[in-house]
């Protein structure tokens, strides 16, 4: 069991007044982890602590924050396996995707370290007496706020990208999964000056009450709720917010391509990590002429997924993430079952422990359902058959969210069109998954707005300020 403690101005075990909460593990439902709970008095106190030190860390030279987010970087890999079995512990991912996740983690410290001290501003062509350049600087306070779906990598990115543009931060992890967070903060904290990284513990509330101080920054990673209500907040204090929220994202299947190819690509997207993913395929809009043999080679495939606790080397379905979310995830599929969609398998809840849910396939979906129109964020794949390439464009396009989208077709045209006329932040053509590193994107819609990652998620975290000087009376220097 995880006994998590909060870090506030430096100091570790401070606060949690707020009460106490307790994870437990989504394979067995056995306590894994207690954490305090922050009051919104500590959080304002939290605050006013990192607004103390905030002037310091960003005065301190670039190249010497990026050796501290290289040290960091270290610490994070020299706990590594402490940290991936933490995440499996609490969220319930299979192992080796808890560790890949930690791996992406380091790797964007070690970026971050690498990139932030090379970026600069311009400098600009005014008159030839002046000095005219642009800098880059700290936005000052940043309150992250992050899910538990990927815990480890998304923290990374925010904490690294604020930390070493010479911004102190306030992290709140998930309510999911706090040791995640605490073992995490120990590490990062390990190469940082005392007091330039917080960390609060607790639930929506806490993330509500740090999203209502004077931060200068407000990021958060989850669902597109919370990033509407953290906005409002936001908007009361004049923060700037950045928010990478949910996403309902479409898979199409093109006329010409091989069923049994795409069916292969559909699991991947719908089911890796339980569909426990920002861009997991949500909604599968199939051309009617290849639609029965993709939805039996898809059933076949979610059939044959070794289900198990994610501890289990050789499990590939772990459970989800608790049975709150099961309850949003089945609601989804039975309200569907009710409108006419037929389960070709799964759908149904599992007897025994855990928050276990089965690979889903549901055919016969129409576009106006809730199971294809909202994030669902399990392991269901509703597939709508359409009548052309265009249909299939046209329900992708219709959406709340416009986070990242899917088209798998033999067509170079069929691909330009996606591309274009998609409205989301990144078109993947014939690969569900996959990017060329260093790729970032802005999301639309309800998914939100700014970037989250990638080397511009360092200027999101930084104000440019345009420096005009001339010598005194007019002269020259
Ligand atoms: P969530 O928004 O419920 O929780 C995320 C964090 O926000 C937690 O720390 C939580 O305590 C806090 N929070 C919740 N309500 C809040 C409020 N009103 N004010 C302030 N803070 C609040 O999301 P989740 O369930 O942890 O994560 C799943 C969601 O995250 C999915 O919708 C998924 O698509 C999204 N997600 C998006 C990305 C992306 O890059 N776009 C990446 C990962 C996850």
């Amino acid at each position: 069991m995880y006994t998590v403690a909060q870090l506030i101005g430096g100091v570790w075990g401070a606060g949690g007044e707020g009460g106490e909460l307790v994870v437990h593990d989504p394979a067995d439902g056995s306590p894994v982890s207690s954490a305090p709970v922050a009051t919104a008095d500590e959080v304002g106190k939290a605050v006013e602590a990192t607004r103390g030190v905030a002037a310091e860390w960003a005065a301190t030279a670039p190249a010497e924050r990026a050796a501290a987010l290289h040290r960091a970087a270290d610490a994070v890999a020299a706990v590594a396996d402490d940290l991936a079995r933490a995440t499996t512990a609490e969220m319930g991912k299979p192992l080796s995707d808890a560790r890949g996740g930690v791996e992406a983690g380091i790797g964007t410290l070690r970026q971050y370290a690498e990139l932030a001290p090379v970026r600069g501003g311009r400098t600009l062509h005014g008159a030839t007496h002046a000095l005219d350049f642009m800098t880059p600087q700290p936005r000052g306070v940043v309150a992250a706020i992050t899910p538990w779906n990927d815990p480890v990598a998304v923290s990374c990115g925010l904490l690294g990208a604020a930390l070493v543009t010479g911004n102190v931060v306030l992290h709140k992890p998930s309510e999911r999964a706090p040791a995640t967070g605490w073992l995490l903060a120990k590490a990062l904290d390990s190469a940082l000056p005392p007091g330039v990284l917080s960390l609060l513990t607790g639930g929506p509330e806490v993330g509500a009450a740090l999203a209502a101080q004077e931060v200068d920054v407000v990021a958060h990673v989850g669902s597109t709720a919370a990033g509407r209500a953290i906005a409002a907040a936001a908007a009361r204090t004049g923060a700037k917010v950045l928010l990478e929220n949910g996403g309902s994202d479409p898979l199409v299947v093109d006329g010409d391509v091989d069923p049994v190819w795409a069916a292969g690509q559909a699991a991947v997207g719908a089911f890796a990590n339980a569909g426990q993913i920002c861009v997991a395929v949500e909604r599968i809009y199939v051309h009617r002429d290849v639609a029965e043999d993709f939805a039996l080679a898809l059933v076949e495939r979610a059939t044959k997924l070794r289900t198990g606790p994610g501890g289990d080397p050789r499990t590939e379905l772990g459970p989800l993430v608790d049975r709150r979310h099961r309850d949003h995830v089945h609601g989804q599929v039975t309200a569907a079952v009710a409108q006419g969609a037929r389960i070709r398998t799964g759908g149904t809840l599992p007897d025994g422990p855990g928050a276990f849910y089965p690979a889903t396939v549901l055919t016969d979906c129409r576009h106006d359902m809730t199971v294809v129109r909202e994030e669902t964020f399990g392991p269901v794949a509703p597939i709508v058959a359409v009548d052309s390439f265009s249909e299939a464009l046209r329900c992708a396009a219709d959406s709340p969210y416009g986070l990242a989208a899917t088209v798998l077709t033999g067509s170079m045209s069929h691909a330009q069109r996606a591309w274009r006329e998609l409205p989301v932040g990144t078109v993947k053509v014939n690969a569900v998954f996959g990017g060329a590193p260093g790729g970032a994107a802005h999301p639309r819609r309800g998914s939100g707005h700014g970037f989250g990652y990638g080397p511009e998620l360092l200027d999101e975290f930084t104000a440019t300020k345009a420096v005009h000087i001339e010598a005194p009376g007019g002269g020259h220097w």
